[in-house]
Parts: C-alpha cells; sequence; structure tokens
C-alpha cells in the first residue's frame, strides 16, 4: 500500500532532496520534515572553505528548495525516539508525529575529545561551528588543526590562504588516509610548501591554558603553541536515539540494497547516516560520506519508498567525492582506498596535476585525480559499466530465486 503520511527526518541535503523526489514522483499526501537545526537546510561544503574565508556569507550556502515540496517543517527539534512497529515518531519537544513512510537522513556528528577542553578548541560539521570558528580563527596568532583528514586539511588550506598561521596534527604518518602514501605524501608536500608546519605521526598528549588554549603538547614533548585549535577527527552518526527501535545500528543506519532499513520496509535511509552494502566494498556494509551520495541516495531511498516492489531499484552508485585545497581540486571516484595497488597513470606529482588508478585482485576498486577532471571521467564511465553488469546479475540471481 502506498504510504499516504511521510515524515524525514534530518533537514539537510538528503533530507530535503529525499522530500522534493517524494513529491517528483507524485507523492500528494502529508509531508513532514524533521531538523534537530534551527537553520533552514544548507550546504556544508562552503564551511570549510568559502564561508571560513569570509567570502560567501550564510545567505550564499542555502540550499535551493523547490516551492512545490508542499510540507511541514519541524526546524529546531531533534526526532529522539521511533517506534517502527506503530508507525511513531516522538520529538524533543514531546509531540508524536504518525508516519506510514519514514526517511531517516540524520547524517553526521563531529567525533569529540573526551573530558574538558580549554576555550578556542573548535569542532566543525554545522553552520553555527563555521561561523564561531571563522570569529575565532581569521583573528588567531595560530591555528593548530588536529586530524589531517579532508575537513582539517581544507581548513587548514583556506586559513593559510587567509594569511593563518597554521599546525596541522595527525597520528598518520601522511594527511588523507584514504589516498594512501604517495598521494598523501604528495599533500603533505603542498601543505608545507604553502607554510603549513606538520606534525605528523604524532598524537596529542595534552591540551594547555585555562581558561583559554595556549598550546598543544605533543606525544614526543613538541609544545604547538596556538590560540585557536580545530578537532577534525572525523564524523561519527549520532544514532543513540534509534537504540530499541529494532533496526540495525552500526556507525549508522544499516540498510539493504534497496535503502530499507526494516523488515517492513517503511523506513528508507539517506546519506551520510546510511550504512549499506556495495559491490565494490566486498563483504561489509559501507558509509560513504560524501556529497553526491546524500543527493543520490537520497533520491533512489525516496522512489522506493514509493514503489512497487518489482519497481525498486538497487542503490549500486559509483561513489565520487571532491576537495578544494589552494589551488588543487582532489576528485575520486569508486573506493580507492579499498585498493591493493595505485598506479599513476597519467600528469606527474611534480606538477600537482595527475590521475592514479586503484586496482584490487585485478578489477578497478576506484580512481584519484589532482587538477585533472578530464582525467576522472574515464574511470568514472569504466565503474560505472562494471557496476551495471554486478546490479544486473544481482537482479537476475533475485529474479530467480
Ligand atoms: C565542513 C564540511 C565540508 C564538506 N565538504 C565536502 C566536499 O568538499 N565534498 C563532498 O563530497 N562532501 C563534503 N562534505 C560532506 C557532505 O557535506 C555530507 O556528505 C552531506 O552533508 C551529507 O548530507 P546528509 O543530509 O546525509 O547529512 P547532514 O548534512 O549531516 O545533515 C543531517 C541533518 O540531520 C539533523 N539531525 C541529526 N539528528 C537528528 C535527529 N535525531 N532529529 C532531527 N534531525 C537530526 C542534523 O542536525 C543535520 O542537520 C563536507 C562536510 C562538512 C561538514
Amino acid at each position: 500500500v502506498a504510504p499516504r503520511r511521510i515524515v524525514v527526518v534530518g533537514a539537510s541535503l538528503a533530507g530535503l532532496r529525499a522530500a522534493e523526489t517524494l513529491r517528483r514522483r507524485g507523492f500528494d499526501g502529508e509531508l513532514t520534515i524533521v531538523g534537530a537545526e534551527r537553520h533552514a537546510p544548507y550546504d556544508r561544503p562552503p564551511l570549510s572553505k568559502q564561508l571560513l574565508a569570509g567570502t560567501v556569507e550564510q545567505s550564499a550556502c542555502a540550499l535551493r528548495r523547490s516551492p512545490d515540496l508542499d510540507a511541514t517543517w519541524r526546524l529546531g527539534t531533534a526526532a529522539t525516539a521511533l517506534d517502527p512497529a506503530r508507525g511513531r515518531l516522538r520529538l524533543a519537544d514531546g509531540a508524536e508525529l504518525r508516519f506510514d513512510g519514514l526517511v531517516l537522513a540524520t547524517g553526521c556528528a563531529p567525533r569529540r575529545w573526551p573530558g574538558e577542553l580549554p576555550a578556542g578548541v573548535h569542532v566543525l560539521r554545522g553552520l553555527d561551528d563555521a561561523l564561531a570558528l571563522r570569529t575565532d580563527a581569521l583573528g588567531a596568532r595560530r591555528v593548530a588543526v588536529l586530524g589531517a583528514g579532508f575537513i582539517g586539511c581544507e581548513v587548514a588550506a583556506t586559513l593559510r590562504r587567509a594569511g593563518v598561521a597554521v599546525a596541522l596534527i595527525d597520528v598518520l604518518p601522511h594527511p588523507l588516509a584514504p589516498l594512501g602514501p604517495v598521494l598523501g605524501g604528495l599533500c603533505a608536500r603542498i601543505h608545507a610548501e604553502e607554510g603549513v608546519e606538520l606534525h605528523l605521526s604524532r598524537r596529542v598528549a595534552a591540551f594547555e591554558g585555562a581558561p583559554r588554549l595556549t598550546a598543544i603538547r605533543l606525544d614526543d614533548g613538541t609544545r604547538v603553541e596556538a590560540d585557536v585549535a580545530l578537532l577534525a577527527l572525523g564524523a561519527v552518526a549520532d544514532v543513540r536515539w534509534l537504540a530499541g527501535s529494532g533496526l540495525r545500528l552500526e556507525d549508522g543506519v544499516v540498510t539493504d540494497a534497496w535503502c530499507f532499513a526494516d523488515a517492513r520496509r517503511r523506513i528508507v535511509c539517506a546519506g551520510d547516516v546510511a550504512v549499506f552494502p556495495h559491490p565494490l566494498a566486498g563483504e561489509r556494509p559501507v558509509a560513504i560520506r560524501h556529497w553526491s551520495n546524500a543527493v543520490e541516495q537520497a533520491a533512489a531511498a525516496a522512489g522506493n519508498l514509493l514503489a512497487p516492489e518489482d519497481e525498486r531499484r538497487r542503490y549500486e552508485p559509483v561513489p565520487s567525492f571532491w576537495s578544494d585545497q589552494y589551488d588543487v581540486r582532489i576528485q575520486s571516484v569508486g573506493l580507492p582506498e579499498r585498493a591493493q595497488t595505485l598506479e599513476l597513470v597519467e600528469g606527474s606529482l611534480e606538477t600537482r596535476r595527475l590521475v592514479a588508478l586503484g586496482h584490487r585482485a585485478g578489477r578497478l576498486v576506484g580512481a584519484i585525480a589532482f587538477n585533472s577532471a578530464a582525467g576522472i571521467a574515464a574511470p568514472r564511465r569504466q565503474l560505472a559499466e562494471q557496476l551495471q553488469r554486478t546490479t544486473a546479475a544481482a537482479d537476475a540471481h533475485v529474479a530467480s530465486a
């Protein structure tokens, strides 16, 4: 039976795109969008780039919304409990919403440091975080960025370009772990050339200063002076509110290949919170925490929620990602972190323009490009063709079962 009352939890990229797909596919029932943040949906990629640099303001980050959405918005109110069997969702303000279709799109939260921290230590996930970091960091004597993943590296690059002194600290020997040691090493070189002080293979031993940060002490005794720090330690899905719901929870909500999280197939899940099977990932389900996945999975999940069983489609996309650091645009397709070998097929490390292909057991699993939008197109196509074949084979297997 087609749902008549759908609730979307999470009013950001995946939630908004799911809601729009529902309407585009003809859903004319009651639609409610619940969001913990008080802001209307906005885009996160500029938060570590243009918004942090001050070259765009908050209004430029707003996500464009379809004027025909006809939804009830419950912003500034988190969902706090879910009862799938009764089709009930409880909100922080005590309200209870009934649903016969649910989209979970609650994204991630930044991983936090255990214990008390001095003033001046930030995290970056939302607009309010970014505005607070900008206010503090642009006037800082020196900013320490803890964690050289994509967000840490982007913040380091943005602040350097704004003339701020930056130290970048990570426990690993090179930044951007998914790129592997060679390309991660290239990133380290680029940051060093741009004037970032790198402390790699180092752990933080202590934050010094009270009430405000003055320095960070590392495990080798080095004292990195800093009056502002960013904890860029990765993102985790906060699914504690779903404990007891019966849904399968890992670092996110586990779904099947059609984005369904429950056996009755009334609950779908999309975006950073979704953990799902993917042919490139092997046996274990994965989370693909990138912008384009949030958009594509939201559309797929919403489509499947409305579709009759025989018209549902597996969600097996070509993962893709970009990151801007200085004058370098890094792009990746597939899951290059799964590669056993990474081979440079175009360009060179010196020119900061290159394409590298990642293989596993003789098959292409991913590719990485630096400043080569054209070079990433061919591996993207090849991965799409590979996936089309495996998806068709899986569908045929289901049909014959
Ligand atoms: C600083 C930054 C820079 C980025 N840059 C890039 C980039 O360059 N390229 C790229 O590909 N990706 C980038 N990303 C990743 C990309 O933004 C995410 O993949 C995308 O935002 C995921 O969308 P989502 O809707 O799944 O989750 P989110 O955007 O995290 O939104 C989830 C929403 O759900 C809300 N919520 C959570 N729990 C509840 C609850 N219980 N009840 C109600 N609401 C709830 C949250 O408050 C949030 O508003 C970046 C992310 C960040 C933080």
